[in-house]
């Protein structure tokens, strides 16, 4: 790998600075105007020599393969000064992913291309490649990924690393955490890998800020050059040394969190939420409602991260009564719904392609309104979803409609129920709208703000497109019998 036609021009050429400790560590000092008294006074070791000897040790991997930086943070930023020209060079992030590469890109006047993960968050190599251009210089991967947990598939990776002539800088900030090993290894075989690693996260050291990377000892070289002098302070470097000759805490802690992290996992699937499955040290779970969630929270004290993933929170893996809390901070801010189908199940339907367009078709079923009740007796919100083809059309006015809607309204205020919402399609099938059933428009903002037990939540419908909308939504359908008592049955059975 020709790195020296890679990197900046003035980098190349760059003659480094030499800081007094580079040479001499021991020996009567009088070359740094340190103070000679002290336990802080003196300039720690510019290149964390004992840092990089046990890493070494703990990677099977050789020393000048190695670089400590002050966090994993600075060598991002030392990356994208080494490689990338302001204003003219380029590089490639995911989204979602750490959102530092792109800050921190902006902030040296760096180009953005921004690649999307497809739906499972995996990264495609060949829609990568393709956006690579001759400016490109760095392609950030992040595996596991920020905020999403996952890692990312080898098979894409090699491909990365085998048509890129650039630089890939594997971001393992969480690889600890992870069912596969690292890709440290692979820098032997392919030079313009950059694995990213850190002390911040499994070895419990995010406060003395101590990340390093594992790349081709040339790259190395040139990090050293240009990161400044004392990048890592002499506390840091002596607690560093304390977390990597204590690996037994590093094990034993990390398999508390990752017995934890499953734990939360199944509860959270249990609240009827989605979760995505997760590599690291935190899950992203999705929940409607997800600001108002993520408030109320941190109202009891609970603080979780918002994502720029729609309706999702990422929730790091605590201690025990730490998760706990969460938890059932979290089960109070959700409700169970019940999901109704009008004509047919609260109504009478004197057939399929008919609207009940006058009083005289009015007819409530039997044990609707105690059904009804009872459903919210026990806790659960009610939403009408109806179809109601041609609505406003000269077929069908939307006065006729009202009088029959009102109605029924009135019948149920007087009984002591009230839909917390109500959702009408007025289309026609051919008219190709998003919102009819088994179609999900008009529920969709409601999901999005309304943080649900999918599990515990119900669609009470007569028709098999009442189903679908059950399935297309998320949660469970139960087939009512057009025009019988299904509604009364089903709300004892379900609330027993
Ligand atoms: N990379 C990723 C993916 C991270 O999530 C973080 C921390 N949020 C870092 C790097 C930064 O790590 P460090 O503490 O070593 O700077």
């Amino acid at each position: 790998m020709k790195l020296q036609k890679i990197i900046r021009p003035n980098i190349a050429k760059l003659k480094p600075y030499v800081c007094a400790r580079q040479t001499n560590l021991k020996g009567v000092l009088l070359d740094a105007n340190e103070n000679p008294y002290g336990r802080f006074n003196r300039y720690p070791d510019p290149f964390c020599r004992e840092i990089v000897g046990l890493l070494s040790e703990f990677l099977a991997i050789p020393g000048e393969n190695i670089f400590v930086g002050n966090g994993s943070d600075e060598i991002i930023d030392l990356l994208m000064r080494i490689f990338c020209e302001p204003n003219k060079d380029e590089v490639i992030v995911f989204r979602p992913s750490y959102g530092l590469y792109k800050v921190c890109a902006q902030i040296n006047g760096i180009k953005v291309q921004e690649v999307d993960l497809d739906e499972n968050f995996q990264m495609d190599a060949g829609r990568t490649l393709a956006a690579v251009s001759p400016q490109t210089k760095l392609i950030f991967v992040c595996s596991p990924n920020n905020p999403t947990g996952n890692l990312m598939q080898d098979s894409e990776i090699l491909e990365l690393l085998e048509k890129f002539k650039g630089i890939v800088v594997m971001d393992e900030a969480y690889v600890e955490f992870a069912q596969k090993p690292s890709l440290a290894s692979q820098v032997a075989r392919f030079p313009n890998l950059v694995v990213l690693r850190t002390l911040s996260k499994a070895w419990g050291g995010a406060g003395i800020r101590v990340g390093y990377c594992v790349c081709d000892n040339e790259l190395r070289d040139i990090l050293c050059k240009v990161k400044p002098p004392y990048n890592v302070s002499l506390t840091s470097q002596k607690a560093a040394k304390e977390l990597l000759t204590n690996k037994r805490f590093m094990l034993y802690t990390r398999s508390i969190i990752l017995g934890e992290r499953d734990r939360i996992y199944s509860e959270l699937r249990n609240f009827g939420l989605k979760v995505y499955p997760s590599d690291s040290n935190f899950i992203l779970f999705k929940i409607g409602g997800a600001k108002a969630v993520k408030k109320r929270l941190d109202k009891a004290g609970v603080i979780v991260r918002e994502t720029s993933i729609p309706s999702c929170l990422r929730v790091s893996v605590g201690r025990k009564f730490e998760n706990d809390l969460f938890l059932s901070e979290l089960k109070k801010c959700l409700s169970k719904v019940v999901f109704i189908d009008r004509d047919g199940v609260i109504l009478y339907e004197p057939q399929d392609d008919f609207q009940i367009d006058s009083l005289k078709e009015y007819r409530l079923l039997p044990g609707a309104i105690e059904g009804l009740k009872r459903f919210k007796g026990f806790g659960f919100k009610l939403v009408m979803v109806t179809n109601q083809d041609g609505l406003g059309t000269n077929k069908f006015p939307k006065k006729n409609f009202e009088i029959v809607q009102d109605k029924l309204i009135k019948d149920l205020s007087e009984g002591g129920i009230e839909f917390d919402e109500i959702f009408l399609c007025p289309h026609f099938d051919s008219d190709c709208c998003n919102c009819r059933k088994p179609k999900t428009g008009l529920v969709e903002g409601f999901l999005n703000n309304t943080s649900i037990n999918l599990k515990e939540s119900l669609m009470l419908g007569d028709r098999d497109s009442d189903m679908q909308f059950a399935k297309n939504i998320g949660v469970n359908g139960f087939l009512a019998q057009t025009n019988g008592n299904s509604l009364f049955l089903f709300s004892k059975k379900l609330t027993s």
